[in-house]
């Protein structure tokens, strides 16, 4: 184990001085497996199983807690204390969890910008981003942009009604400073919102960094595995998150019982699997680094990483991700299909380890052999293996 992939007994990880704890004195892996558990009762299960439900029974005066499906469920209850617990350790915050990654970004974008605001978006973050662009601006809402690299979004966030930021950004994995974002954005009176998806809630807490919003898909490594689609808001202002709860109730973008359920189960797990996750990223792009063929090597837990002093700040791991370039289209195709143990797929953050050709989607502006690769839960030296070994194949078939 090495600084990178510091779990709940061992040493502080980065980002967290040494011997630190949590506010609830717990650390990772324990908050992970009691996450969202309700008080113990006798002849009950420690996780109540999903609750199928369109309409409660209900009597009388309309009272909740559960009225109609589309405005609340038993199940959703519990994962969004959940996943409160893991973003806010110890902390009253509200969540809301989508149907999606994109349910949750748009519910804050849409729920929070009006016609004549600013929002400033990155330019290099998640390739449905420019989608939302469109319907903003299609709103009367003025977009701006800048990369997230060097911090670059400071310099237009003059008049902003809102900030987004995607840290670490993808498929570019660059790192901003939140913190320092976060303090001009409420200098400029703009409320910020960090999308969370690839550090997950153990590898940064975006609220604890100045944000005003953590939203993220829990599609990718929240749940880690690549079977439900899942997003989620927390914030701490309850007038935000009502105006949050309402846009999912307008446009019925909510998570499915059985959804919510997988997810709350996977979340047991989310220690652990981070913990190989990232010790595994870490692996392959120390191997990656070693080889000629690659070019434009990211990944912000390595020390010679350009993000890698602003991310160890912020971050508490680095996550599964890392992105590299082969020289060319073809080299790269003869890579993923050379890989034994690495599934051709797009998404991330799946225990099973997956990669792609970013560039076949179109969307990001990437060179053609740009792979954004997912270490899964595999033995490290099984995937480094596999990964040097598809280069050699790669390579001589060139
Ligand atoms: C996948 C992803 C999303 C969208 O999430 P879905 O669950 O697919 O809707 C948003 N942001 C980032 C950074 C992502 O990787």
């Amino acid at each position: 184990m090495n600084e990178h992939t510091t779990g709940a007994a061992g040493p502080a990880g980065p980002g967290e001085p040494a011997g630190r704890r949590p506010k609830d004195g717990r650390g990772d892996g324990t908050r992970a497996v009691r996450a969202g558990l309700p008080e113990p009762v006798k002849n009950e299960p420690a996780l109540p199983g999903p609750v199928f439900a369109a309409h409660f029974h209900l009597p009388g005066d309309v009272e909740g807690p559960y009225t109609y499906g589309r405005d609340t469920n038993p199940t959703w209850t519990l994962l969004e204390r959940a996943i409160g617990e893991l973003e806010a350790p110890g902390e009253d915050v509200h969540t809301i969890v989508f149907a999606s990654g994109m349910a949750a970004i748009s519910a804050v974008l849409l729920s929070q910008a009006r016609t004549g605001d600013t929002v400033v978006l990155p330019d290099d973050g998640y390739q449905a981003l420019p989608l939302v662009r469109e319907q903003l601006e299609a709103y009367g809402i003025r977009v701006r942009t800048a990369p997230t690299g060097e911090d670059a979004q400071l310099t237009v966030l003059d008049g902003a009604r809102l900030l987004w930021i995607e840290t670490p950004s993808n498929p570019g994995l660059d790192v901003c400073d939140v913190r320092r974002l976060a303090a001009a954005a409420d200098a400029a009176g703009a409320l910020v919102a960090v999308d969370n998806t690839l550090a997950t809630p153990l590898g940064q807490r975006p609220l604890q960094l100045g944000a005003d919003f953590s939203v993220a898909s829990g599609t990718k490594g929240l749940t880690g595995h690549g079977d439900l689609l899942l997003g989620y808001v927390v914030c701490r202002d309850p007038e935000r998150a009502a105006q949050v709860r309402r846009w999912r109730k307008i446009v019925g973008a909510i998570p499915g019982p059985m959804e919510a359920w997988l997810a709350h189960r996977s979340l047991a797990t989310l220690q652990l699997r981070a913990q190989r996750q990232w010790a595994n990223a870490l692996a392959v792009a120390e191997a990656l680094a070693d080889r000629v063929e690659v070019t434009g090597l990211r990944y912000p837990g390595l020390a010679t990483d350009p993000s890698h002093k602003t991310a160890a700040r912020q971050m508490r791991g680095f996550g599964s991700v890392v992105s590299f370039t082969l020289p060319d289209r073809a080299h790269a195709q003869r890579f993923l299909a050379g890989l034994l143990l690495v599934e051709d797929a797009t998404s991330f953050g799946g225990v099973r380890s997956t990669a792609e050709r970013r560039g076949r989607w179109g969307g990001d502006a990437v060179p053609e052999g740009f792979i954004r690769f997912s270490a899964g839960a595999e033995d490290t030296e099984d995937l480094v293996a596999d990964v040097l070994r598809a280069l050699d194949l790669a390579g001589q078939q060139g």
